[in-house]
């Protein structure tokens, strides 16, 4: 089968439906689709707080179908081949799909089978993970069951979705087992492959302060190599020299090695590390002047996150809409994304910042600080804010 549209859009996650919408707001006579396999969405930055014994898994999620704009058509397939210079795609079911302009937002991969074991043993005796939500849920079910013994996070080399995430569910961690009264009882690790806790100064600064109060012992250049979940060890490549680390826990949280998706970084239009070459202002892409890209999936050097998206869609639909018209791409994105670190179940640093790593903050307050209401606007604020206001296109 073949079939053609003036604008496809590959992935229908956090940065294709806000596309899709904002494209819909400013002309509702474009002809739109989206190919996207899944049908169900998840606001993932919930499931920090789900592995944290907040919310349930589900209620993270939403119906794809309910979330594709009106008039938007859904191509419920996914996309294996890329061929730029036919201005066309090709799906696992063998459709081709031609486009008069592409839009690419297929997120990031999670590479559960990088670390020897862990596909194996994640979900069960001790091992969990916030990066999926068929495993969120054993997070907040280890956590709650710990009562002595050592409790290990992790954070791989390379990028992952939101930077920060891998240091907030260990936060949150020790803060329960404070709070149960076993925190004497428990060591509390977080490993990471990188040399500091975090990129920008003025954060980082705060959340080394946090992790010593709370008696959080970093482990600086260690990356997991292996799961033993018979012996309960970790195994650790440490990255200046090599060697073998081996860690024994009771239970650990992992954060899992991530790429770009193989079928964006195995086609002509990736560049460095295999994400979808852009330009870091306009989203254009770099070779192919009717493609473009924003999240995850793209080469836009920033941390990558929900909130860096919310700044990505507008800048994308207005270049995108002055090439349509012959206009020059006058729109530009800066770098901005944000992190909003959970140091507590009471506390949070709201992290934003741009490609310089200058500060772009949104209140009128020091937000280096740790906050409550701080917190309280990641648990109740930005998921309202993400369902009723971005997806649609809004904000
Ligand atoms: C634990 C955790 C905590 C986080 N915390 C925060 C936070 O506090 N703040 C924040 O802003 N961000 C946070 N994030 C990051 C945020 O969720 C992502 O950056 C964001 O969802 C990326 O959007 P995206 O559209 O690029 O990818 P996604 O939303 O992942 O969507 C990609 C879509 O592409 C589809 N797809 C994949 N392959 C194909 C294919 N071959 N063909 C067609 N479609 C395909 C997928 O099914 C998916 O629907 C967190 C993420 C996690 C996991």
């Amino acid at each position: 089968m073949s079939d053609h549209h003036q604008i496809v859009i590959v992935g229908g996650g956090t940065a294709g439906i806000t596309v899709a919408s904002r494209l819909r707001n400013a002309d509702p006579s474009l002809d739109i689709a989206i190919v996207e396999p899944s049908d169900k969405h998840y606001y993932q930055p919930l499931w920090t707080l789900v592995g944290g014994g907040m919310f349930e898994p589900e209620e993270s999620g939403r119906d794809e179908a309910s979330l594709i704009p009106y008039g938007v058509a859904w191509i419920k397939d996914y996309v294996e081949t890329f061929s730029p210079n036919a201005n066309r795609i090709t799906t696992r079911n063998g459709d081709d799909i031609t486009y008069d302009y592409l839009v690419v937002a297929p997120g990031i991969q999670v590479n559960w089978d990088q670390v020897k074991g862990l596909k194996e043993s994640v979900g069960k005796d001790g091992v969990c993970s916030n990066y999926s939500i068929d495993t969120v849920g054993s997070t907040w079910e280890f956590i709650r069951n710990l009562k002595a013994g050592v409790a290990l996070f992790t954070q791989p080399a390379g990028a992952v979705k939101c930077g920060g995430a891998p240091q907030k569910i260990c936060y949150l961690a020790e803060d329960h087992f404070r709070r149960s009264g076993v925190r004497d009882k428990i060591d509390v690790i977080f490993t990471l492959a990188g040399p500091r806790l975090f990129a920008v100064d003025r954060y980082r600064e705060t959340l080394e302060k946090v992790a010593q109060r709370k008696g959080v012992e970093p482990r600086f250049r260690h990356n997991l190599v292996e799961i033993r979940s018979g012996s309960k060890e970790a195994v650790y490549s440490q990255m200046d020299t090599g060697e073998e680390i081996v860690i024994k826990y009771d239970m650990i949280h992992v954060t899992p090695p991530m790429s770009a998706p193989d079928f964006v970084s195995r086609s002509e239009l990736a560049g460095e590390g295999g994400w979808v070459d852009v330009d870091k202002h306009t989203l254009q892409h770099t070779r192919f002047a009717n493609v473009f890209a924003l999240g995850d999936a793209s080469s836009l050097p920033t941390s990558k996150t929900g909130a860096a998206i919310r700044k990505q869609a507008p800048v994308l639909v207005s270049n995108l809409r002055s090439l349509m018209q012959q206009q020059p791409l006058a729109a530009s994105y800066d770098g901005y994304t944000s992190c909003p670190v959970v140091t507590g179940y009471d506390s949070l640093v709201l992290a934003e910042f741009d490609y310089s790593g200058q500060p772009a903050e949104t209140f009128p307050f020091d937000q280096a600080k740790e906050r409550f209401s701080m917190f309280l606007l990641k648990k109740f604020g930005l998921p309202a804010l993400y369902w009723h206001g971005m997806l649609q296109g809004r904000v």
